[in-house]
């Protein structure tokens, strides 16, 4: 299996004959957003203002505004959360690679105001207890894409680490589904 990239956040764990897929899965918070403001250059910001239904010229000021604050070193909140928590340009291509990327764009220093953070590197801890035959990458660093199948008789065992770790239900499904042999 080919892992396409940019198509979700992972870390990969490379065994000697097979390798296990820990896909990261985000709680929305939205507690990231809520003190960064990524950059992003002036025609991006057109055609998102326009992908949003706004007028380009009123939000691009706005944007500047809020950049300028977080040029000097003020925690701001991205004008792209809404109400929700929610990131509105979640799902647009032209959604900053930092933002993609975190919480893994932090030079693997685990996170703990992202509670899928800490939940991530507790499972990769369960997965990898005592090996020394493994590399482990995440996903803006991950050399090779191909993804080799866990052999029958190593599932279960695999299986039960993952489950000694607490995780929410939808991790679960995404995990047996990535690396069920
Ligand atoms: S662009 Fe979206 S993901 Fe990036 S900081 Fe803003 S709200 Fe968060
Ligand atoms: S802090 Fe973590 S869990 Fe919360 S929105 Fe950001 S990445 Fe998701």
């Amino acid at each position: 299996m080919i892992i396409e990239p940019g198509s979700y956040l992972f870390s990969k764990i490379e065994c000697r004959d097979y390798d296990i897929l820990l896909p990261f899965s985000c709680r929305k918070t939205g507690q990231c957003c809520s003190v960064y403001v990524p950059r992003i250059p002036y025609e991006h910001l057109e055609i998102l203002s326009q992908y949003l239904g706004l007028k380009a010229d009123a939000f691009i000021a706005d944007y500047q505004f809020y950049y300028g604050k977080k040029l000097k070193g003020q925690a701001v909140r991205c004008p792209f959360l809404d109400d929700q928590n929610l990131c509105q340009i979640y799902h647009h291509t032209l959604r900053p690679w930092v933002c993609y990327l975190f919480p893994f764009s932090y030079g693997g220093e685990v996170i703990p105001s992202c509670p899928a953070h800490v939940e991530h590197r507790q499972l990769l801890d369960c997965l990898v207890a005592g090996g020394k035959e493994y590399n482990v990458y995440d996903s803006g660093f991950c050399p090779n894409l191909e993804l080799r199948p866990i052999p029958e008789d190593r599932w279960l065992g695999i299986l039960k680490r993952f489950q000694s770790a607490p995780s929410l239900p939808e991790l679960a499904v995404s995990f047996v589904a990535f690396n069920e042999p």
